[in-house]
């Protein structure tokens, strides 16, 4: 058979990421053949609704015309230059777009995430090099932070499944108690624990900082912490406490982006604008791999000199490709003229009112940030996840829980009885794993 005959093919050759292969002698890989929407349909014809958009790269369904559109004009015009000594439309335009959108306007790009957490801790240390601080040279994150699995970016990473086994190979660097109201005390609020993080981030900082390059968090919620979503208060408090003690703020929205936390950037929720961005993930609306560093005027300044040295000689071979930046102006001009945050507000509302029906499961930290839902099982199984990954697909759902939080980031583009398909599919399989 075909179907048994590529999934072998799959086995042989292919190293999947993520994934202890042999795994996969007892749960088979899923041979997906097309997408439309918020589907994905597998060679034998199943379905299923991609409520995790695809490791949250989806923003606006599969086969989406516009971006599709957007790519195959652009395959027609120029498929890639080199960006050292050249330039192009795409990547102009699209700089130019996320200055203004996130008010930081120098823009650097790679192809993934990790690559951009890369980026920005080099250009944090370089910085203060160029500036004459070259004592300081580390960097500090939260605990169950997650900025990718490069070393240098796993290095700020807070992981153990991911982290433990290279810690040899890891540069080192201080991990601040994270702000996730699920570790707050019984009867604080997640505005006082915030808060008390935030003090505890500051005695830190006012004891390293002739040190610290740079602080790198996550904006409202650590999602591979297992959506572990936080007071916004913490983030305000970040930034005062950066720029008292001159430490760069790095905002890692690689999957916060675009929208996912109700607002277009986590960050415009506090009005705080960090020293550099990360993003990724969302920003081809999930059709090619994309990262970018935006930062500010005065950090371009301290790079701008005769001295090639000081210069940020960064390489990365498929910089700024057109293809790529295409997609990304597409789906930028989706949110413009498609009133997509708005029509979220109202997706979220009804999602929130249908999950009641979760209520009467043994669940606790029901939580909501835009487009983001979760909440924790309280399950003895110690292949809860796994069950209930295996569950959902057999009901045709794809979810990924993490540990025991059962999450749901899906595309924006879900309807109503989309909803209610992913909510009921979710209720069956949590129940059958639990
Ligand atoms: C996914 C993710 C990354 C890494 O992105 P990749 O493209 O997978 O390398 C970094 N930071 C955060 C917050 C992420 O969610």
């Amino acid at each position: 058979m075909s179907n048994q005959n590529l999934l072998n093919r799959s086995l042989q050759s292919v190293w999947h990421p993520c994934t202890q292969m042999k795994q996969h002698e007892a749960y088979p890989l899923i041979p997906i053949q097309r997408g439309e929407g918020v589907w994905l349909y597998d060679v034998a014809g199943n379905q299923y609704l991609d409520a995790v958009s695809s490791w949250w790269v989806n923003l606006f369904g599969h086969n989406n015309p516009r971006i599709k559109d957007a790519i195959k004009q652009q395959l027609d015009t120029l498929e890639h230059v080199m960006l050292a000594g050249f330039t192009h439309e795409p990547v102009v335009a699209l700089s130019e777009k996320l200055a203004q959108l996130t008010g930081l306007g120098h823009a650097f790009y790679a192809s993934d995430g990790a690559s951009a957490t890369e980026i920005a801790l080099k250009m944090s240390f370089h910085y203060w090099r160029n500036s004459g601080k070259s004592n300081k040279t580390k960097f500090i994150s939260l605990q169950n932070s997650y900025h990718g699995e490069t070393l240098g970016a796993l290095g700020v990473t807070d992981v153990a499944i991911f982290k433990d086994t290279y810690a040899p190979l890891l540069m080192q660097s201080a991990q601040m108690p994270s702000p996730d109201f699920r570790l707050a005390e019984a009867g604080e609020s997640a505005e006082s624990f915030a808060l008390r993080c935030a003090e505890q981030l500051e005695h830190y900082v006012s004891q390293h900082h002739h040190e610290l390059a740079a602080f790198i968090i996550e904006p409202l919620v650590q999602c591979a912490a297992g959506m572990g979503m936080y007071h916004p208060v913490y983030l305000r408090r970040a930034r005062e406490i950066c720029q008292q003690y001159q430490v760069h703020l790095i905002a890692d929205e690689i999957a916060v982006g675009f929208g996912r936390t109700g607002t277009l950037f986590a960050c415009e929720q506090t009005n705080v604008r960090p020293d550099f961005i990360c993003l990724s993930k969302g920003i081809t609306g999930g059709y090619l791999p994309l990262s970018v560093v935006l930062t500010t005027d005065e950090v371009y300044a301290a790079f701008y000199d005769d001295s090639v040295a000081k210069g940020f000689l960064h390489s990365h071979s498929y910089t700024g490709n057109p293809l790529a930046c295409s997609a990304a102006l597409a789906t930028l001009a989706i949110f413009e003229t498609e009133n997509v945050l708005e029509k979220n507000r109202a997706k979220a509302a009804y999602l929130t009112t249908k999950m009641q029906a979760f209520t009467h499961l043994p669940i606790e930290h029901l939580r909501y940030q835009g487009m983001i839902t979760a909440f924790d099982v309280k399950s003895e199984s110690v292949h809860f996840s796994r069950d209930c990954y295996a569950a959902a697909l057999k009901n045709g759902l794809l979810i990924r829980p993490i540990g025991n939080t059962v999450y749901f980031m899906p595309p924006y583009t879900i309807s109503e009885s989309e909803i209610d398909f992913m909510l009921d599919a979710a209720l069956k399989s949590v129940q059958l794993a639990i």
